[in-house]
């Protein structure tokens, strides 16, 4: 039998949504406590941060998100919108260089319609994709589904964002920070 890295295959279906204890905004609180590890937090600019998605669509999945409250991309001003790409950029190479990507899709959920769980608050989603991703599962009816904890996913993000040379990291089990 043939052995599948599949880190996310995690409790992701089952485990507890550890957001439903956060009163108000989930994307407003998470990045003002210090529990990164716990809460999925990956790094943090002065106006954005990167959060791991709760329910991945493939491993990696995160969401770069702004710092402000609004479910309006048009609301965002310049400099929150240059510190949101250029988090994105890192977050990009971050994943490549921790997961050995082949491609990723991401974008924003803007609206009601547009089928997006929390619509007022502007995030984008960023998801790694490889090479037959979407196809794979049903062709390996003979493999065994090693299961790997989310935490290792974030370590691995985590190592990959600390790599560059204008990140600092306050302390242990706090996320990346940029200054740029
Ligand atoms: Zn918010």
């Amino acid at each position: 039998m043939d052995e599948l890295f599949a880190p996310w295959r995690i409790e992701w279906v089952t485990r507890d949504d550890r957001n439903e204890d956060v009163d108000g905004c989930v994307f407003c609180t998470l990045p003002k406590e210090s529990a990164d590890r716990d809460n999925y937090v990956l790094a943090r600019s002065s106006r954005s941060f990167v959060l791991m998605n709760n329910y991945p669509y493939n491993p990696g999945h995160v969401m770069v998100i702004p710092r402000a409250h609004t479910g309006e991309y048009a609301a965002l001003d310049d400099e929150t919108l240059l510190d949101h790409a250029r988090l994105k950029q890192r977050t990009f190479e971050a994943l490549d260089d921790a997961l050995d990507v082949n491609g990723f899709n991401a974008g924003l959920n803007l609206g009601d319609a547009a089928g997006g769980s929390i619509g007022d608050h502007v995030h984008t989603h960023v998801v790694p994709r490889w090479n037959g991703d979407t196809n794979f599962m049903p062709v390996i009816g003979d493999t065994k589904v090693i299961v790997q904890a989310i935490e290792e996913t974030y370590d691995a993000l985590h190592d990959a964002f600390a790599d560059f040379d204008d990140a600092t990291i306050p302390e242990d089990g706090r996320a990346v920070e940029f200054d740029w």
